[in-house]
């Protein structure tokens, strides 16, 4: 586990043993940004993210809408993206992937990038992706956590939280601010603490972001919230070990989709409940999508397992991107039939 600065003190005051890595420093933007736009190559700015999006809604424009959800404390807009095929004569099924709750996983938002604009370029060739978008609309969050990201490219690029100003320290765990199970293990009362829950359940404008955005969806089915890193398929309950009712389908479903994804390359990822595969955490994104409308909830921990961790080279942007698409289809096939 890698803290700030504002971490230390609590990390010390549990007895566990620390030691100084590195001093914090902004990336050096020549090892990232080669300024190609080239999201399959590099990882991109916040704007960068929504102006690739712009293109792809301009492409198709009877295809791709998109609304803003919300705004971050700073005031940066919260959009989303809402891939469907607009001939569907009935309200369709809808699914929702967050990108880039926290802040420093940079592959998230470049991850779900390709799963929106893959499968909208497939929709035009092929008959199954066609079909799937007619029965499953697919809506994204490309950064729900824009003021952390930017933070991450300008200041700090271990930054977790989103910036609240709490005082006498910043940001709330957005990942800790969902209703389900708010304020059990794995979160933190502590505002200086990385794992910050927030005063309140979706206290934060970017969870109410998502909250009220889900409320208006007829159908609301799914949700893969992205993260890295760890190689992980993850399903509810995160807040105990109680297994979840739908423990069964989760499994299959769960092994299903880590088939897939190990397929092209042979990464190994592990499927499970996420407090007894990773650790308990509580008031977690999919915790909520689950135990609010019963969506087929997951949360994805995207490559590697710490030889880079957040700092995930961009030579394995593509990799990445790709062997996720393979799980994410497994997964729209599930939520489609
Ligand atoms: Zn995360």
């Amino acid at each position: 586990m890698i803290v700030g600065p504002d971490d230390v003190k609590e990390l010390r005051s549990l007895g566990l043993p620390a030691f100084f890595v590195s001093a914090l420093q902004a990336p050096d933007q020549r090892t990232y940004s080669q300024g190609s736009g080239d999201y399959r190559s590099e990882y991109l700015r916040f704007e960068q993210i929504i102006q690739k999006y712009e293109e792809w809604r301009q492409a198709s424009p009877t295809w791709v809408t998109r609304q803003q959800a919300g705004a971050s404390w700073e005031g940066r807009p919260v959009w989303v993206y809402r891939l469907r095929e607009p001939t569907t004569p009935i309200p369709p099924k809808s699914v929702v992937l967050q990108a880039g709750i926290h802040a420093r996983e940079w592959i998230s938002p470049a991850v779900v990038m390709h799963l929106f604009n893959h499968l909208r370029e497939l929709a035009q060739t092929s008959i199954l992706h066609r079909w799937l978008i007619n029965e499953v609309e697919v809506c994204v969050f490309p950064v729900q956590n824009p003021d952390g990201y930017e933070y991450t490219w300008t200041s700090n690029r271990f930054w977790r939280k989103n910036r609240r100003n709490n005082g006498s320290s910043y940001g709330v765990d957005l990942n800790r601010n969902y209703s389900k199970g708010w304020g059990g293990a794995g979160s933190s009362g502590n505002p200086s603490s990385s794992t910050y829950r927030g005063p309140a359940p979706f206290s934060e404008p970017e969870t109410q972001a998502v909250r009220d955005f889900v409320a208006t969806l007829p159908n609301f089915v799914g949700f893969i919230d992205y993260h890295s890193y760890g190689q992980y398929i993850l399903w509810p309950w995160g807040y105990t070990t109680n297994p979840p009712p739908d423990r069964v389908e989760f499994d299959r479903i769960g092994r299903a989709m880590e088939q897939a994804v190990e397929d092209p390359f042979g990464m190994d990822y592990r499927q499970g409940q996420t407090s007894t595969t990773l650790y308990i955490a509580s008031g977690v994104s999919n915790d909520w999508a689950y135990d609010v409308y019963g969506a087929l909830a997951f949360a994805i921990e995207l490559r590697d397992r710490g030889t880079y961790g957040f700092e995930l080279p961009p030579e394995q942007i593509r990799p990445t991107q790709d062997e996720n698409f393979l799980a994410f289809e497994v997964f729209l096939l599930e939520v489609a039939r």
